[in-house]
């Protein structure tokens, strides 16, 4: 097999021959079809955490060590099974994705299927803290985290479910409760999602999916161009949040696009300018939950959150239930992926290059020859 290392930070990833791994006893070896470049692939890279009030080491804070191979938006086929593994409805060459947020498999959190709530989880994360998909093989500790696809799912695009996919998933169906009880109270409900990329997009497809029928959806962005998008996708209204507006004059604009301000919001770039508008546009008992990692503080005023009964909530990937919940609604509904630009994994750190500059248009991915 060849596999992709990170050996030192910001230094090009080095391809290596390499036997395949034993296939763990509870679970799988899967050949990588798929393997998608992820901005955290970059964090990794560059061992670098933005945390808000100061910068961590991804290693250190994750207690894992290099080489590692990276990569944790895994589809492909199943190669062979563990010895323990048992009865499966699986069988070899099934079209699979992987879930990646493994944990230890023995706390109360993994044994009720939240791995990803696992504390002890690190050194299981498949492309974190164990060897991930950016190669042609990659191996998976536990079968449960081997999903089998729909025939209706196409493999590009199913690489990406297991990140972006669920944590939009997550974030969609943290808001429905309160958008149904909007709804059910006021007769009707609106959602605000701020950012317009891979991400605002999906929810977008998502929320029209799950959010009650007449739900307003507004899409902000700094750019027209991705606002143009969105409209292309179907939601109700757009806002620019870039132009000459003072930020109380762009509250007072974003919350009339709602109909008097949002029931909820999703938040996919949540820095403090992001956080601080989009909290001030958030109507009462409606729930704001971010997404976004792109560092900082916020603030905002502490009476209005409470008298207004509003929720804040940070969205970090999804569950395993999420995550087929997901496979099941893409199939179902036919979700299109975004733009998709392909690299070998000879050439994986042009492809890393290109996300860090921004030069990637929608998703990048690693293609196998299969
Ligand atoms: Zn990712
Ligand atoms: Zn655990």
């Amino acid at each position: 097999m060849k596999k992709a290392e990170i050996v030192e930070p910001n230094k090009p990833l080095r391809i290596v021959e390499a036997d395949l791994p034993a296939t763990p006893k509870k679970g799988a070896i899967v050949k990588v079809a798929f393997s998608g470049i992820c901005h955290s692939d970059l964090h990794q890279w560059e061992d670098v955490i933005d945390a808000g009030i100061q910068k961590v080491s991804m290693s250190a804070a994750l207690n894992y060590k290099l080489p590692i191979v990276p990569g944790h938006e895994i589809s492909g086929t199943i190669h062979s099974f563990g010895e323990e593994t048992g009865e499966s409805e699986l069988k070899v060459g099934d079209r699979v994705a992987v879930y990646p947020w493994a944990g230890c498999g023995d706390c109360g959190a993994c044994k009720h299927d939240m791995s990803e709530r696992c504390r002890e989880k690190s050194k299981a994360l498949v492309g974190v803290g164990a060897d991930g998909g950016h190669a042609t093989y990659v191996a998976v500790a536990e079968l449960q985290h081997v999903v089998k696809l729909p025939d209706s799912i196409p493999l590009d695009l199913a690489c990406m479910l297991p990140c972006s996919g669920v944590t939009t998933y997550n974030a969609v169906t943290s808001l429905l409760e309160t958008v149904q009880q909007a709804t059910l109270y006021h007769g009707k409900a609106s959602v605000l999602i701020v950012g317009a990329g891979g991400l605002g997009l999906w929810s977008l497809q998502i929320g029209q999916a799950l959010f009650p029928a007449g739900t307003k959806i507004v899409v902000a962005d700094i750019d027209e161009d991705k606002l143009n998008l969105a409209k292309e996708k179907g939601c109700h209204d757009t806002i620019c949040w870039s132009g000459e507006l003072t930020e109380p004059e762009l509250i007072k604009a974003t919350m009339a696009k709602g109909n008097g301000g949002f029931d909820g919001v999703m938040d996919f770039v949540n820095t403090k300018v992001t956080a601080g508008r989009a909290f001030s546009c958030l109507k009462p008992y409606g729930m704001h939950a971010m997404i976004g990692l792109f560092g900082g503080e916020a603030s905002f005023p502490l009476p209005m959150l409470v008298l207004g009964g509003k929720q804040v909530k940070g969205i970090f990937v999804g569950s395993l239930a999420q995550f087929k919940a997901l496979i099941e609604l893409v199939s179902k509904n036919k979700l299109e992926a975004p733009p998709l630009t392909y690299f070998n994994l000879e050439d994986i750190t042009e492809g890393f290059n290109l996300l860090k500059d921004g030069k990637i248009r929608g998703r990048g991915l690693i293609k196998n020859k299969m």
